[in-house]
Formats: structure tokens, C-alpha cells, sequence
């Protein structure tokens, strides 16, 4: 009998027996050594620039690093000559500006060293000047209409807080240098720049806050970041075999498996072996690279795992996570195995998120009670600290919940927010049981002591330490929940470049920041002491902010009545989502803190929502192909294999009205998807024509798009259950997810 599927089962035969590359750690003499003996070697960071820099000239670069300021081009000449030689002894060729357009991804174009001198020779050369700054015709990138396409200039410039670092690929070794990518006029043309820009100006209010309640001495406050990323390992040779995969990221059909995630076996079980040698190899290359990965584990879902870093300066981890995900993606090929990074890669089963756990810290020169402004600590000061800095996160989360919402508003994620495995998507924060009574007795004036001493020693705020982080299964159905030490924004998606969520999120405790800043002012002149009006101040914060703070479970049902009544967003979809950047609010934002121009945020309005049309229509269209060319092709054969069947028993005198029945059987759901095709190509007709009026061209795909997807899917998934295997031509649910 002629099959159409012999390309998937050749895969299952190729797979099963595959056998594990096995990793090995860099060895020396023979013995293994210790990750701390090369953490780091590809990139020319501290430990390079104080071995190989003139001291001075190391001294004012490292102090720019730590201040987050420009580097002086007086010194830029003799960093790139030291650059350039070690670069060169480590065999490399080109280097490249590597940065971060408004495409999710990095950006890079490579430049050769090679030059010619005076009299012709060939040499290798890189000058200050191409360390600081480059020109690349970048005119394809999106810019949201910020920048008209003959205008092609566009400008990389080297942020030094983000080490250098060699890439290998291939063989091939090349410089990259992380970038701001900005306009002939400095208009942020990529991601990197308004994060920048908000860390600035989130540490100039944080230092005004701090030294008005008596921190003094400090440099900056940086904001730091430990970002935890998920994603699924599936065999490279069942990707091949997935258009859907392959296009979208995403399954536009298959059936559920009869097994899926509910024994919950897989959750911090043992890892297998091929995709721990995977998983080693990766983390070896990022070590290589400078990125700290100290966990990993499986996740909830069969063949999802998860890898995290120990945090970093916010500006750092948000390079670094870029690098994890693109070595994730190279690394997992080498064994045969297909990184998917999608928030979403399979209905009915967990999808992947990414959770950005954010805090601020001080750097001083001094010494001060604690550098974790939102860790309580041992001293009253710094628990009063700790209160006051919280304040200005839950109003600032309270105030911008939508453009946090916003922030999160990627295309796979909208199938992720609100299924009953990820945080919904309407934003709220948790405290935990013990912070919450805090909180609210401050809320509620119970700090009416006759001094702030008193009211802290009633409170209990003397000794937080003691609230204990909770760590209840409520905690994680939260988007955005305290957990001891810092906020952990847990709704953002896998794929995400996350500075655009921690920009916003920035934005909005920068501005909460200057709020309380100026009403502490005030405060101060007629309060008996700093201690007693930063009370009142957090009281008012807190009091304002009560709407958004929720400590019970985010996947019910009755949280989101709940939510209505008390005036919080649910923004479901991603075009309504991203609704939240064009507000008067957003506008105010950006304008207060200068993070960025109208035109800027308009810019990124337009980029998203062009991106989330050009998303749905490729998915639109990959499953039409699908249904096409492989599943309706699967039922023709199933159902002329039986109709030739049932022709030679009848023609033997044989009842084959049993097997004419299953071929009319599966001829109805072929008829049904039939249906349900042609109401597919008119809704991407219709979809196609309405590119004039992207709003509600992005509208119309959400909902009549989205709704006409979910039906050719289920007749799909239906056939894909009623006809023989050995016609299924696309690699099954349980084939990908529970590989034997
Ligand atoms: P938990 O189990 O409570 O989520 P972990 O210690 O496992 O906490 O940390 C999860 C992630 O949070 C790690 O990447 C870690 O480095 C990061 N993290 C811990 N403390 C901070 C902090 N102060 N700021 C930012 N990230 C942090
Ligand atoms: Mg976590």
C-alpha cells in the first residue's frame, strides 16, 4: 500500500537510535578545570582590561563601567589597540556593533581588521573611533515610521557596561561589540537605548530619594536583573517535519496526546541524558562568554526545561540573555535537537515564560546598611528604606499597570496570558502574607504613634527580616510577586527581549520615585523627623496603590470579577494591549522621565502592532498550506486506501460495508475542513487588504483570525484522530514531547 508518510517514520527510525553527544569540560594537563579558571575567557572584560590596560587608562574605563557614564574618547584610542592584539592573538578576524533592533533579535554586520598601510602592505587595524562608534546601512531595520527609509543613517555607538566578547561560530572567530543603535538625530532606533536611558534616570531620583532620607555618598543605583528562561527541547529531525514549527514557532495543529503534563513527573525530575549534554554544552559557551548560569532543571512540561543566571546590573543581564537564547539555539543543533523559544509551542500543554526577577541596589563609595534597597535588613533605617523604595514600585505598578501589560504584548504570549498555567493578564503584585500586614497596617494608620520609632516598633518594621519569603503555590500564579529580595515580573514572555518590559517597568518606579521624592519635600519641613514623614509618605503610597496588590489565586475565575470591581485592566488580546503605549498616561511617562520623545513612543506602537499583523499572517498562511498540502492530501489517501480495499473484498463477495463506512466517516470531517479552508482564505483575503488601517487590520485578525484558526485547527485535529498512522504525515504531540 503507497503512504505519504515515509519521511516520518524514517525520522522515528533516525531518532531512536540516536546516541547522546557527551560534553567535556576544558581540561588542563589532562584534569578538568574549574568554570572560575575560564569564566569569562571570550569576553574582555575586568579581568582582561586590568591585565592588559595601562593603569590609568584602566582605572577611567572600569569607573565609567561602574557609573554608568560615556568613555572618553581620549582613552578610546589606546582600549581599541588593546582590544584589537588580544583579539587578534585569539584568532580573530572581523569585528561588528552588535545591537539591538525593535526585532526581538540582535543585529550585527562584521568588519574586517584588515587594512593596507602607507606603502601598501597589508596590516590589521581598529581605531577608537570604530570601537566607539559606526555607521551601518541599517535601513531595513523597523523604526515604527521614526525614521523615513531614504533617510538610511543610523548609528551604533559601544556601551561600555556591556563587556566585548569574541563570538564563535563555525570556525570562525569575530569581535562584538555591544551597541546602542540610534537615528542621525539620536532618536532610539532599537531596544538597548531607552533601557539606558531609564536606568539613568531611575538612579539620579533613587540617590535624590536616598540622600534625603540620610543615605548620602551614593554613586548610582543601579537596577539589577536574574532572568529565568524556559523553553523546549524537541529532535531536530521532528522539527524539519513541522511547517508550523519551523514558520511560526509555534503547532498550528496536532491533536492532544492522551498524556500530557498531568502525572506532573517531569517537573525537577532527572534530566535526560542527551539534553543534559546539551544543556552542559550551552552552559559552557555562555560560560566562555561571561554569563552566570547557576541553575537548571525540567519544567513542568514534558521535554520543557529551564536555565538561569545569578543576577546582574540590569544593562548587562539583558545582553546576556540575548546570548542564552542564541546559544541555546546553536548549541541544541549540535545534538540533534531543535530549541523552542516560543511562549507558546503547544496547545494544552505549559508554555514558556520568562521570569525577570528586578531589584535596585546602591553603589557607594562608603559604606551603607545594605545595597539591596528592596531587601529588609537588620537596622530599622534600613527596613524603613525598604518600605519606602516598595512604596514607589507598587505605586508605580499600580499607576502603569497597562503599559506594563503592554510591555508583555508579544504575539505567542497572548496564548499563554490567561490560560490556566500563566499569570492572567491582568497585572497585579504580590507581598506575601506577612509584608501584606505591613503594608496595610501602615495603610490603615495604625502607624499613629507618637514617634516614627514607636509606630516602627508596633509595626514589627524593626524586625522584617523576620517576614518570611512566601513561597505558597498563590505566589506563582502572580505576574508580578515579591519574593524576599526583589519583584519577579513573571508574565513576560520566552522569546521576549525583555528591555522593553524592564524599561517600562523602570519608567514607572522612576516616575512613582520623583513622586515621593517631592511629597517627602514637603513633608520634611513639618514632620518632627525624616523617619515620620517618610511614614506618611509610604502610607499615602501604599493606600493609593491597594488596588493592585492581590495575595490570592490569579488563576480563578472570581479574581477576574474581582479585578473589574476594582478598576484593574484585562487586556486579552495583544492589539488592545498594546493600546496602553498611545495613552495620555504613557505620554506623561515618558515625557516626566525623558526615557522617550512622543514620537519615539509612537514609533513603538507601530513597530509592535506591525510586528503582530506580520506574525498572524504567517501563521494564517502556514496553516492553510498545511491543511493543503499535507493534511487534506492525508485524508485522500487514508480514504482511497480503504475505498480500494473495500473494492476488492466486494469484488470477492465480501461485506465491506464496515469499511465503506469509515471512509464516509472520515469523508465527512474532510468535508468539514473543506468548509472551514475556505472560510480560512477569505479571512486572509479580507486580512491582506485591510494594510491601509493597521489598527483595525490588527483587530480584525485578533478576533475573526484568530477564531477561524481555532476551528480549521479542531476539524484538523479531528482527522489527525480518525485516520490510519501510517498516513499521518506530520510528527505527532507525543512523538515530540516524549521522545523514546
Ligand atoms: P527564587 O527561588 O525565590 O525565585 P532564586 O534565588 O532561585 O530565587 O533566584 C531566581 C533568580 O533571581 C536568579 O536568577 C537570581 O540570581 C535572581 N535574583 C536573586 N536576587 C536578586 C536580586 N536582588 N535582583 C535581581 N535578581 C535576583
Ligand atoms: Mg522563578
Amino acid at each position: 500500500m503507497a503512504t505519504n508518510n515515509s519521511s516520518r517514520m524514517a525520522v522515528m527510525r533516525e531518532i531512536t537510535n540516536r546516541a547522546p553527544r557527551l560534553t567535556s569540560r576544558p581540561e588542563e594537563n589532562g584534569v578538568q578545570s574549574p568554570t572560575s579558571a575560564w569564566f569569562g575567557m571570550n569576553t574582555f572584560g575586568l579581568r582582561q582590561m586590568r591585565a592588559k590596560l595601562p593603569k590609568d587608562v584602566y582605572k577611567k574605563l572600569a569607573a565609567s563601567i561602574r557609573l554608568g557614564k560615556k568613555l572618553d574618547s581620549d582613552i578610546a584610542p589606546v582600549v581599541a589597540q588593546v582590544i584589537k592584539e588580544w583579539a587578534i592573538s585569539r584568532g580573530v578576524t572581523h569585528f561588528t556593533h552588535w545591537f539591538q533592533p525593535q526585532t526581538g533579535l540582535t543585529a550585527e554586520k562584521h568588519d574586517a581588521f584588515l587594512n593596507f598601510d602607507e606603502s601598501g602592505l597589508p596590516i590589521e587595524t581598529f581605531t577608537g573611533e570604530q570601537l566607539i562608534q559606526s555607521e551601518p546601512d541599517a535601513s531595513s531595520f523597523p523604526s515604527g515610521g521614526l525614521r523615513a527609509t531614504w533617510e538610511a543613517r543610523g548609528y551604533t555607538a559601544w556601551n561600555p557596561a556591556s563587556p566585548v566578547f569574541i563570538s564563535e561560530t563555525g570556525g570562525v572567530k569575530y569581535l562584538c561589540i555591544p551597541s546602542v543603535f540610534i537615528g542621525y538625530n539620536g532618536e532610539a532606533l532599537d531596544e538597548m537605548t531607552p533601557l539606558l536611558r531609564s536606568c539613568d534616570v531611575l538612579s539620579a531620583r533613587a540617590t535624590e530619594l536616598l540622600s534625603l532620607i540620610g543615605d548620602t555618598g551614593v554613586l548610582r543605583v543601579i537596577t539589577t536583573l536574574g532572568v529565568e528562561q524556559e523553553f523546549f527541547l524537541i529532535d531536530r529531525g521532528h522539527f524539519a517535519l513541522r511547517p508550523d514549527l519551523v514558520m511560526a514557532g509555534r503547532s498550528l495543529v496536532g491533536a492532544p496526546p492522551p498524556r500530557g503534563q498531568q502525572l506532573e513527573d517531569h517537573y525537577f525530575g532527572g534530566i535526560p541524558e542527551r539534553v543534559q549534554a546539551c544543556i552542559a554544552e550551552v552552559e559552557q559557551e555562555l560560560y566562555k562568554l561571561g554569563v552566570p548560569i547557576c541553575t537548571r532543571h525540567n519544567e513542568v512540561a514534558p521535554s520543557q526545561f529551564e536555565m538561569a543566571p545569578i543576577f546582574e546590573d540590569s544593562e548587562v543581564a539583558v545582553d546576556h540573555n540575548h546570548l542564552v537564547m542564541a546559544i541555546l539555539r546553536k548549541v541544541a543543533l549540535r545534538h540533534g535537537l531543535q530549541a523552542l523559544i516560543h511562549e507558546k509551542p503547544f496547545a494544552g500543554i505549559n508554555g514558556s515564560g520568562k521570569h525577570c526577577n528586578w531589584s535596585m541596589a546602591i553603589v557607594a563609595d562608603n559604606a551603607l546598611d545594605g545595597t539591596n534597597l528592596l531587601k529588609p535588613g537588620k537596622t530599622p533605617h534600613q527596613n524603613l528604606r525598604f518600605l519606602l523604595f516598595l512604596a514607589a514600585v507598587l505605586k508605580g505598578v499600580h499607576k502603569h499597570a497597562g503599559l506594563l501589560r503592554a510591555g508583555i504584548a508579544v504575539t505567542g504570549n497572548e496564548h499563554r496570558l490567561g490560560a490556566n498555567e500563566a499569570p492572567p493578564a491582568i497585572i497585579s503584585a504580590f507581598l506575601g502574607k506577612g509584608l501584606t500586614q505591613v503594608v496595610e497596617d501602615i495603610a490603615a494608620g495604625k502607624t499613629s504613634a507618637s514617634s516614627a520609632e514607636q509606630a516602627m516598633l508596633k509595626l514589627g518594621v524593626a524586625k522584617l527580616p523576620e517576614v518570611e519569603q512566601d513561597n505558597t503555590d498563590r505566589n506563582r500564579t502572580s505576574p508580578f510577586a515579591f519574593t524576599g529580595a526583589k519583584f519577579e515580573f513573571r508574565a513576560v514572555g520566552s522569546s521576549q527581549n525583555i528591555a522593553f518590559p524592564v524599561m517600562l517597568l523602570q519608567a514607572a518606579v522612576a516616575e512613582a520615585i520623583g513622586e515621593i521624592t517631592a511629597e517627602l519635600k514637603k513633608e520634611i519641613s513639618s514632620a518632627k523627623s525624616v523617619d515620620d514623614a517618610v511614614l506618611k509618605v509610604a502610607k499615602k503610597a501604599f493606600k493609593e496603590s491597594t488596588a493592585v496588590r492581590f495575595e490570592g489565586n490569579n488563576y480563578s475565575d472570581e479574581w477576574v470579577v474581582e479585578a473589574k470591581q476594582r478598576g484593574l485592566l484585562n487586556l486579552r488580546r495583544t492589539p488592545e494591549a498594546l493600546e496602553q503605549l498611545t495613552t495620555k498616561g504613557a505620554k506623561s511617562l515618558f515625557k516626566d522621565t525623558g526615557i522617550l520623545t512622543d514620537v519615539e513612543l509612537e514609533s513603538r506602537y507601530h513597530v509592535r502592532l506591525e510586528r503582530y499583523i506580520k506574525d498572524m499572517l504567517i501563521e494564517l498562511h502556514t496553516l492553510q498550506q498545511m491543511v493543503d498540502t499535507q493534511v487534506l492530501p492525508a485524508a485522500y489517501g487514508y480514504i482511497g486506501s480503504l475505498a480500494g480495499t473495500a473494492g476488492q473484498g466486494a469484488a470477492a463477495g465480501i461485506n465491506m460495508q464496515p469499511i465503506v463506512d469509515a471512509a464516509n466517516a472520515a469523508s465527512k470531517l474532510v468535508a468539514t475542513l473543506q468548509k472551514k479552508r475556505a472560510e480560512l482564505a477569505k479571512v486572509i483575503a479580507k486580512a491582506e487588504h485591510m494594510h491601509d488601517d493597521a489598527a483595525a487590520q490588527a483587530q480584525y485578525i485578533t478576533s475573526t483570525g484568530a477564531e477561524i484558526m481555532a476551528e480549521v485547527r479542531e476539524a484538523s485535529d479531528a482527522l489527525e484522530m480518525s485516520i490510519g498512522d501510517e498516513h499521518w504525515p506530520l510528527p505527532r504531540y507525543r512523538e515530540m514531547l516524549f521522545p523514546v
